[in-house]
């Protein structure tokens, strides 16, 4: 007997041993352990001499008139620094995402912490008992930090051989309804550059309203290099790619076959894989309609540095600080 079974024959792949291999050196890393941490930011003031060498690296620099020359006045214990030509007064938080926050800098760097190093993600709920916050505390603090997540990320692009799938996430039906056109999920274009080798480099998840050609043009003009090469299964909006200058390899899927058996779209579904495990278990499928761009801006902007996991954390602090002012209310009315 020389039974194999389909799925089994289908994963395999030549150099599987050495792509394990990689993927092993990414999930063996060391990241930033929690002691390391609570000694880099255990204090309010590590934390805050940490945000203010992040915000201004070769030091205060006035939002206003871009003046230097300046001087340190306190009110209470909140450090303000005073601008020497135009009198402005300006504080560590004021014009990021800090504004005007009343928590504690610790509790924004734990909660910076433990979105960026868990494997899998953190959701608001667990935020609020990790930290010790109320929960509507622990929902605007993650949401502020997928946002800065969100524009960071906005305007990446993917070069070289991009596999492009379409997909779904949340609102999964009882009956396990699926597919496409399935009702009450998040459809998401879901993009992986592989290199020359054959390895994952870079993720784009985009929230779509529909996979349309329109919407696949607008996608392909924002995310994808002019000499990017998509490789896509056969539907059709994906002819749409080629609008900005890339080049288009669809790949006929046979009706028997289905594209997750498929090689050449290996990467795109094993990612695909791990995002629906990451966030199957922490969100709830209500959520996701509204907020779930920022979910997966989340995945995106972790997937994307997953390389080094030591300096994750200060490339979050610096992209807060150049992110502006997001209330609650702004929070909760956007969607993408
Ligand atoms: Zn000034």
């Amino acid at each position: 007997m020389s039974f194999v079974p389909r799925i089994l024959k289908a994963v395999s792949f030549p150099a599987k041993e050495h792509v394990m291999a990689k993927m092993n050196a990414i999930q063996f890393q060391p990241g930033l352990s929690l002691n390391d941490f609570l000694e880099q930011f255990g204090t309010e003031e590590q934390c805050a001499a940490a945000l203010e060498q992040s915000r201004w690296p070769s030091g205060f620099t006035c939002p206003v008139c871009g003046g230097t020359a300046h001087s340190v006045v306190w009110h209470d214990r909140v450090k303000t620094f005073q601008c020497c030509s135009c009198r402005q007064q300006t504080t560590l938080t004021a014009g990021t995402i800090f504004h005007s926050t009343k928590l504690s800098l610790k509790k924004w760097f734990q909660a910076m912490y433990f979105l960026t190093q868990t494997k899998n993600n953190v959701s608001a709920l667990e935020l609020k008992r990790l930290l010790g916050v109320c929960y509507r505390t622990a929902w605007r603090l993650k949401h502020k930090v997928l946002q800065v997540m969100v524009e960071r990320e906005q305007t990446r692009k993917l070069d070289g051989r991009v596999e492009v799938d379409d997909a779904y996430l949340g609102g999964e039906l009882p009956g396990g309804k699926a597919g496409r056109g399935s009702e009450n999920k998040v459809p998401f274009i879901a993009a992986v550059q592989t290199s020359e080798s054959g390895h994952p480099l870079m993720a784009v998840f985009s929230r779509v309203k529909t996979f349309s050609r329109a919407e696949i043009k607008d996608w392909a003009s924002l995310h994808l290099a002019a000499s990017a090469t998509v490789v896509s299964d056969g539907l059709a909006c994906f002819a749409s790619v080629t609008t900005g200058g890339a080049a288009h390899e669809p790949v006929v899927v046979g009706t028997k076959r289905k594209s997750t058996s498929m090689p050449c779209f290996k990467w795109v579904n094993t990612v695909l894989g791990n995002l629906k495990t990451a966030t199957s278990g922490t969100y709830h499928a209500f959520d996701f309609y509204k907020y779930g761009f920022r979910y997966l801006a989340e995945a995106q902007y972790r997937f994307n540095r997953r390389f080094d996991l030591t300096t994750i954390l200060p490339r979050l602090l610096r992209a807060a600080t150049t992110t502006g002012k997001r209330t609650e209310q702004w929070l909760r009315l956007a969607e993408d």
